[in-house]
């Protein structure tokens, strides 16, 4: 399963800051998800529990902010909002596959304690 994949690799990257700083909790976790990253957030949620559950990260709140996907047109170079993950140019309807942004899925910041 994708999300256990990702929250595992997610797990070892907030620990290791949680080290460095010399945390002892973990209470807020924010992520940033591009709406093309192809992730489904409730089950994130779902697997984040699974994976931090004995870690220092168990009682963290996880915040998902999600990334509005954008697209540059490669016949015009307009660059617009992808809609329901579709990258059709709205001026002149030509299909891009040129992502600007909405693949993010990265590990914003950390709130420890
Ligand atoms: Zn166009």
């Amino acid at each position: 399963m994708h999300e256990l994949t990702l929250m595992e690799a997610l797990r070892e990257q907030v620990l290791e800051q949680a080290k460095r700083h010399s945390a002892r909790c973990i209470e807020v976790i924010h992520l940033r998800i591009g709406s093309l990253a192809g992730v489904d957030p409730e089950a994130l949620e779902w697997t984040f529990a699974l994976v931090m559950a004995g870690s220092p990260a168990a009682e963290a709140w996880l915040q998902i902010e999600t990334v509005p996907a954008r697209c540059l047109c490669g016949i015009c170079a307009s660059s617009f909002e992808a809609e329901a993950g579709s990258c059709r140019c709205p001026r002149c309807g030509t299909a891009s596959n040129r992502p600007l942004q909405g693949l993010e899925l990265e590990l914003a910041s950390l709130e420890i304690r």
